[in-house]
């Protein structure tokens, strides 16, 4: 068996990886796609200590260091279960094969949510972009709209006010439904409007966004608002349902781990985007995974 088996080769994991293996344990890392949403990441400004990069490159940066030690690396493998054996912790992947190990990380991340109209994949990266802190600045002068009127949609709203010339902020229901705090932060702000009842129905463009279609949903009128960027805000999604009954998850579906990235179930310890851990970003996801192999260390040198 593994000592600490990892599942999930995003920022998270390939931290946890070096770490662990670091202490001189038997470590494996299984993953359906590694280097996880990074690879879907065009340009990477905030890591601190790389100026700037691009999104595969950083995941081929993480691989080579993951490589650089002794490390079972499992690619391709996609996790459907968790189980408590005796003494042992089973990962069930979708292959049939069964791992063992005496301690497990956690670390399959998540996604964004999609509004699935025309515009939205051929754009992403050329307008359509989900993260504020991360292509906020890309968007400085120009006019946005964010889609999505819960904590938060209102929260990029805010955010990007600071930076941006304009913010449209569009939410299909007929009220916002973010914490009141925060709407009365964003009613404050002269470069904001809100558009209430609104379905967007497109996002349009030509070489890069231009613009974004909705319906009245009060009057099935459609119209178009002009503008550079739209930042999808619709939910990010841990990908935790393979764990549902074995370990507990919050009313969002992120694995609710302590301090020391433990979670429900002794031995197994869990980080970055799929946890309860604040802020989604990729030095927090590397941060939390050197954290979480820490953690299982302590835990199997107790055990
Ligand atoms: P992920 O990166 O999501 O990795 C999860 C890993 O788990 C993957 O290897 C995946 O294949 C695997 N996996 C999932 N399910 C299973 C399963 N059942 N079995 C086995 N493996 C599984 N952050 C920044 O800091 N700066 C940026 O500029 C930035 N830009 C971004 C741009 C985009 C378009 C996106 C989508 C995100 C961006 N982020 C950015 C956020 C950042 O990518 C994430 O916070 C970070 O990748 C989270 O790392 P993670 O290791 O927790 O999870």
């Amino acid at each position: 068996p593994f000592d600490v088996l990892i599942v999930g080769g995003g920022p998270a994991g390939a931290a946890a990886a070096v770490y662990a293996a670091r202490k001189g344990i038997r470590t494996g890392i299984a993953s359906e796609r590694f280097g996880g949403q990074v690879l879907d990441t065009l340009g990477i400004e905030n890591f601190i200590s790389v100026k700037e990069t691009e999104g595969p490159k950083f995941a081929l940066a993480l691989e080579e260091h993951v490589r650089n030690y002794d490390v079972d690396i499992m690619n391709l493998q996609r996790a459907k279960a968790l189980k408590r054996g005796t003494g042992l912790i089973e990962v069930e992947l979708e292959s049939g094969a069964t791992l063992k190990a005496k301690s497990v990380v956690i670390s399959t991340g998540a996604r964004w949510r999609n509004i699935n109209v025309p515009g939205e994949k051929e754009f992403k990266n050329k307008g359509v972009a989900y993260c504020p802190h991360c292509d906020g600045p890309l968007f400085k002068g120009k006019r946005v709209a964010v889609i999505g009127g819960g904590n938060s949609g209102v929260e990029a709203a805010i955010d990007l006010a600071g930076i941006v010339k304009h913010v449209t902020l569009v939410e299909f229901d007929s009220k916002l439904r973010a914490d009141e705090v925060l709407q009365r932060k964003l009613r404050s702000l002269p470069n904001v409007n809100v558009i209430l009842n609104a379905q967007t129905t497109a996002i349009t463009g030509d070489h890069t966004v231009n613009g974004l279609d909705y319906q009245d949903r009060a009057t099935g009128d459609t119209r178009h608002v002009e503008l550079e960027g739209v930042f999808v805000q619709i939910g990010l999604v841990p990908n935790t349902e393979w764990l549902k009954g074995s370990v507990d998850l919050s009313k969002y579906g992120e694995i609710v781990v302590d301090a020391k990235g433990q979670t429900s179930v002794p031995g197994v310890f869990a980080a970055g985007d799929a946890t309860t851990v604040p802020f989604k970003q990729i030095i927090i996801a590397a941060g939390d995974g050197a954290k979480a192999a820490l953690g299982a260390f302590d835990h199997l040198i107790r055990s």
